[in-house]
């Protein structure tokens, strides 16, 4: 329902729990963050049913050392509400967000027998699983295989555990909007949760793999090519 991603120099938790609040209008039953903890080389991942600020009393004492987290506010469609069910969902090196739904969640967890893998009842974790079972080192390669299995409709955050400091999106019919600023790289479900950094940004072409580093954006179709991004203005106050 509400999705952010930021990696850059300001506190990455503090980013991404002030977004959440942000998307809050909304409406969710969850709330979650992952973050890449660069001292320790694992994502880490905190998330409950319920509000923003009891994910905040979750990870208040936490003193993580990163550069680069997602989030996710969630409006439960498979799976009922509760903590295991909440995103992020994490599967090997693999760890994701999602908003929209996975229709054939169920024919991908028999035809690729994912079913010993997942922990909940929803169909993000299996898009988790999948990524996980066809990632072999290369994202852009297990994205697009991954994709190619959906039916449905999919905002997608990705990180890698063995790609520290890079945030991987792609989408289908659900919307991402992303802006690189002086702050660093940043994607969201909704300009609202990114105002406060910048009144550039621009919308994530469906099915396009975007890459966000600390100082860098990359997008680029399907066949590998680069595409610059389409930047738009909005006229705020910041
Ligand atoms: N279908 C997913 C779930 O139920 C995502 C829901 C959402 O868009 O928040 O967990």
């Amino acid at each position: 329902c509400g999705i952010i991603g930021y990696t850059g120099s300001e506190d990455v938790k503090g980013v991404l729990l002030d977004a959440l609040e942000l998307l809050e209008y909304r409406g969710y039953d969850s709330a979650g963050i992952a973050v890449a903890d660069t001292g320790l080389k694992q994502t880490k991942v905190y998330k409950c049913a319920g509000r923003v600020k009891d994910l905040r009393a979750i990870c208040e004492s936490e003193k993580l050392i990163t550069e680069c987290g997602i989030g996710h506010t969630r409006w439960a469609t498979h799976g009922g509400v509760n903590d295991t069910n909440a995103h992020p969902h994490q599967v090997g090196k693999v760890t994701l967000v999602h908003n929209g739904i996975i229709e054939n969640y169920r024919e991908l967890i028999a035809d690729y027998e994912l079913e010993s893998v997942l922990k909940s009842e929803t169909d993000s974790e299996v898009v988790a699983a999948l990524l996980n079972k066809f990632y072999t080192g290369d994202p852009d390669e297990a994205i697009k295989k991954t994709v190619s299995k959906l039916k449905g409709t999919f905002a997608l955050v990705i990180l890698f555990e063995d790609h520290q400091g890079e945030i991987y999106s792609v989408r289908n019919v659900s919307p991402i909007v992303a802006t690189l600023c002086k702050e660093g790289a940043m994607l969201a479900s909704d300009l609202t949760a990114l105002c406060r950094f910048t009144n550039r940004y621009f919308v994530v072409p469906e099915y396009h793999i975007l890459k966000l580093a600390k100082d860098a954006i990359v997008l680029k179709d399907f066949n590998g090519n680069q595409v610059e991004p389409d930047y738009l203005e909005v006229d705020w106050e910041l």
